[in-house]
């Protein structure tokens, strides 16, 4: 068969988005048919295939259990971090996730209910999630390693009625706390929280709260061999909220729909993954965030292929264990990110060698600029094609990338590549309007956004217009703000530049500088606080604070400590500053802007630009002098 020809394909997905997308849909279950596949009279509000009515769980579950496939894998576990392993087949999951949804209905959750998921990379993860879009109930992971305050935050902002979490959890052998978090979290929050599900994995001692707390496997036990119907869920309902950072201190719910989702995520599985029936699929992210969502639930299980779930970090017990764990799976596609290849390139080769990789076909990075040298690592040490590719949380699914279900277009290392199908994206100024080739701007996206994408900010049509559409709106455009600079080239390649907003990239997570800052200020010795984005080697970028302390206050290691364990405390070990620095004075516009420009180019070492707008040069000399202290310049 010839090769299908990606050009051909993205003009139909873009100059004819009801045709492509209306045959995409066609390969899925739906309990109505749409009336329209796309309805864009409130754009830049979308709607995807309206009047269809589906259920995003019997399309994952079902329709592979009660065919063919159902004595096949669904979910591979490794776990390193307990030294155990377990398959369970199509057939298996559809019978504990009818028993979870009954567990959740017994307890009076209903479609349209929140449920907060904290649990670590355990299969009951994918359990709970399954079963809250089997009866409708709209889901919010919250990755299990942010702190009892972000965990209390998601908890007033969504206000579930049930949070399934696990006694607790290990990371290299450390015990972390989950419930004793949770606890902490649930005396923090205004909302009151009905019903904790605990999965007691008896890896930390808990005492239960009567009335409010039940074990998992009590819960499973009492409802027995439950059958639960799928919901007919529109089209359009909620089927979860991901919290993700902005710009500002509170982070925003992304909502996504059902059917467009459902379309899209299957649809990205042979165009984009190029996978076919037979593969094993593995994302070595986590289900807290959106890569997780998409790509170690969703998208492997719609399209009924086994996913690996994997539990540990890359380097323990060895620094092998992702090379035996392919060879032990036949993994077929690896989705990762550059962070972790950075993290394993420090080791010797020694163990990558000897390990039968022939499963494997493409490897797949994202979540931060891919760098040169990790990209030509990765391809030479596996002998695989590496596969750059960007996108958000709030996309959902890439939106710039190779498509491996197609003739793969020639790769240019340290680009994405293209648009992904359906996606119209320009690189613009200020004003909206496209830049030349080769020019530095804006990444921006025409409407209509494609199926998939969010559908507004949880309780807040105004933010989500504000955040990613006021801003070209503005000027009289109607454009998706993405956030990232970047450059498009002769070829249509889109090289990505980092962030144009104030939105930091710790290892492929997302940090608003205002919640890192938030955070600082409320230290009761802190006057002013400013935190940035500095480049990293290993994380791609970590973050660095300056700090002004009130008049009086003497610096001390004891007080910088304090500030740290605040941050670790409150928003996760993740936010730990790489530079936590104590300066006089921040370097501030006449009009008493910080100039963040300035403090990131002091810590990369590199030229200060143009100073004429500050109002006191001698900030710029105290904040050097400091970090050459410290021995802390970015080299
Ligand atoms: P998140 O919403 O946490 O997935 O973060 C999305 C952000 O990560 C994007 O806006 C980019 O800044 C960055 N990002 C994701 N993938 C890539 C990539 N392949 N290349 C460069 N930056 C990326």
């Amino acid at each position: 068969m010839a090769e299908r020809s990606y050009d051909e394909m993205h003009r139909r997905s873009v100059e004819d988005p009801e045709g492509f997308w209306g045959q995409e849909a066609e390969k899925l279950h739906w309990y109505k048919r749409w009336d329209k596949v796309l309805d864009d009279s409130r754009s830049p509000f979308f709607r995807w295939f309206p009047g269809g009515e589906t259920n995003l769980c019997y399309n994952a579950v079902d329709r592979h259990a009660l065919g063919p496939r159902g004595d096949r894998p669904a979910i591979l576990w490794e776990s390193p971090e307990t030294g155990r392993r377990s398959v369970l087949t199509f057939r298996e999951l559809l019978s504990q996730v009818n028993r979870f949804a009954a567990v959740l209905k017994r307890r009076g959750v209903g479609k349209g209910d929140r449920v907060i998921v904290y649990l670590p990379m355990v299969p009951e993860a994918l359990v709970a999630v399954l079963a809250c879009a089997r009866i409708g109930a709209i889901h919010s992971v919250v990755f299990a390693g942010f702190s009892f305050e972000s965990l209390a935050d998601r908890i007033n902002d969504c206000t579930p009625k049930a949070l399934v979490c696990a006694d607790g959890s290990t990371r290299k052998g450390k015990v972390i706390s989950l419930k004793k978090i949770v606890d902490r979290a649930l005396d923090a929050a205004q909302a009151k929280v009905p019903h904790v599900i605990v999965l007691d994995r008896k890896v930390d001692p808990w005492t239960p709260v009567p009335g409010r707390d039940h074990t998992w496997d009590e819960e499973m036990a009492a409802v027995g061999e439950a059958v639960v119907e799928p919901e007919r869920m529109k089209s359009s309902d909620p089927s979860y909220i991901l919290y993700t950072s902005g710009t500002t201190a509170k982070p925003k719910g992304v909502v996504r729909d059902t059917g467009g989702y459902m379309v899209a995520l299957h649809a990205s599985m042979d165009h984009i993954y190029g996978c076919t029936k037979d593969d094993v699929y593995w994302s070595t992210s986590d289900i807290g965030w959106v890569v997780g969502h998409s790509y170690i639930i969703y998208g492997p299980l719609l399209y009924g292929i086994p996913t690996l779930v994997f539990e540990g970090t890359p380097d323990s017990p060895n620094p092998g264990i992702w090379w035996e764990v392919i060879e032990r799976s036949r993994v077929s596609v690896v989705f990762s990110a550059p962070t972790a290849m950075r993290m394993l390139r420090k080791f010797p080769l020694d163990f990558v060698h000897g390990k039968d990789l022939s499963s494997l076909r493409h490897v797949f990075l994202a979540g931060e600029p891919l760098d040169e040298p990790t990209y030509h690592w990765v391809k030479e040490t596996l002998k695989k094609p590496v596969v750059d590719h960007y996108w958000q949380t709030e996309s959902g699914w890439p939106m710039i990338t190779n498509h491996m279900g197609f003739a793969p277009l020639p790769f240019k290392p340290g680009s994405p590549t293209r648009e992904a199908m359906g996606w119209s994206l320009d690189v613009v100024d200020e004003k909206g309007n496209p830049v030349p080739a080769g020019t530095r701007g804006f990444l921006a996206g025409h409407p209509p956004l494609p199926p998939g994408t969010l559908q507004t900010i949880w309780g807040s049509d105004e933010r989500y217009l504000e955040s990613y559409w006021s801003f070209f709106k503005r000027q009289g455009k109607d454009l998706y703000l993405c956030g990232d600079y970047a450059i498009k080239d002769e070829d249509g390649y889109f090289w990505l530049l980092g962030r144009a907003d104030e939105v930091i990239n710790v290892a492929g997570h997302r940090m608003g500088t205002r919640e890192v800052e938030e955070v600082i200020s409320a230290h009761p010795q802190v006057a002013e606080v400013s935190a940035i984005g500095v480049d990293d080697e290993v994380k791609g970028q970590e973050i660095a604070a300056f700090v002004v302390l009130k008049k009086g206050v003497e610096e001390s290691e004891a007080l910088k400590k304090e500030i740290v364990a605040l941050i670790r405390d409150r928003i996760g070990p993740i936010a730990t500053p790489k530079i936590l620095n104590i300066v006089p004075q921040l370097p501030k516009t006449r009009s008493g802007k910080v100039m963040r420009r300035v403090l990131r180019a002091l810590c990369e070492e590199k030229a200060l630009g143009d100073l004429s707008t500050i109002e006191d040069g001698s900030s710029v000399e105290e904040i050097k002098k400091a970090l050459e202290e410290m021995g802390q310049t970015g080299k």
